[in-house]
């Protein structure tokens, strides 16, 4: 199972109702953020998640609600005595800006830190269990959109269909769950079909906040279980949205429509409206598994095989 929580949900700055952008996803024990907004580890300790858990935080720009909570953040995993490597990935400038951070004396950081920036569309980390790709969003200074897909994994190993077949405990299992056919002393052949159930599909889920409606967003959506969507103005405020590198409720919804999506957060909220519930109603009408996150709101998203 994934945990999505959305620990901050507004636009531009913190309110008592919404901190700035911070998305996480927990899934085998690693936490990811996306985006790190001012406030993002309070936010955290409000969640049932620990810093510790940090493994990748990917940043989507430079605009301060994104990125903020960076230094602080950073700062709390050195005095929690952090060991592990952390990665971050962002735009063009990540490594500058964390290194100026450092000389000036802001940050110090002990631990491992690797630096990723994305200087083209496409895969920018792979480790096995699951992939983040980025595209190119259209806001009003260079920001990337991210997915992070996990591959399909074998069937699950039938223990009981094994022993009936009489295979013996020990290697050939082995064998057998990496797709060989084996031969057993007896002369016959078992095939890894007989013994495997159905490959089980890895989940995906796309972020795409800050952006006006554009291509990258359908590339990263394209068949998602979850997109997490920025939704800044209400549903009718197109032309000053799209005038401001922003979406609307509505554009979100249609991206979640338009791409085979599974279901929709809504984030990245103007503080201007201090009731969401209206707008909600009026987006189901176009994607009906639509949600208006608020903060610490917490999507479980679970296997379906
Ligand atoms: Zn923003
Ligand atoms: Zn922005």
């Amino acid at each position: 199972m994934i945990t999505v929580t959305t620990l901050g949900t507004g636009s531009g700055k913190p309110t008592p109702e919404r901190n700035v952008s911070c998305t996480t996803v927990f899934r085998d024990g690693d936490l990811i953020l996306f985006d790190c907004g001012e406030g993002t580890q309070v936010q955290l300790t409000h969640s049932q998640h620990r810093p510790g858990t940090i493994r990748l935080i990917c940043i989507t720009h430079f605009h301060g609600d994104h990125i903020n909570g960076l230094p602080g953040l950073l700062g709390t995993l050195q005095l929690n005595q952090r060991t592990e490597s952390l990665t971050l990935i962002g735009p063009e400038g990540l490594e500058r800006y964390v290194r100026t951070l450092a000389r000036l004396g802001v940050l110090g950081v002990g631990y491992p830190l690797e630096i990723l920036e994305v200087k083209e569309a496409g895969v920018v980390y792979d480790c096995g269990d699951f992939a983040i790709s980025a595209e190119r969003l259209k806001h009003r200074i260079a920001c990337w959109g991210y997915r992070m897909t996990e591959p399909d994994r074998p069937g699950r190993f039938d223990l009981e269909a094994a022993r009936a077949l009489g295979v013996p405990s020990g290697p050939l299992y082995g064998r057998l769950q990496r797709g060989e056919s084996i031969e057993l002393a007896d002369g016959s052949v078992v095939r890894p079909e007989q013994v495997l159930g159905g490959a089980r599909k890895g989940l995906s889920l796309a972020y795409c906040c800050d952006t006006q409606p554009c291509e990258g967003v359908g590339l990263l959506a394209q068949g998602v279980d979850l997109l997490v969507h920025e939704g800044t103005y209400a549903p009718d405020e197109g032309q000053i949205a799209h005038s401001r590198g922003h979406s609307t409720m509505a554009d979100a919804a249609r991206a979640a429509r338009d791409n085979g999506v599974g279901r929709l957060i809504i984030t990245h909220i103007s503080p201007k409206y201090m009731r969401t519930d209206g707008f909600e109603r009026q987006v189901r009408e176009i994607f009906a598994a639509t949600r208006i996150a608020r903060d610490l709101d917490v999507f479980e998203l679970a296997y379906t095989n």
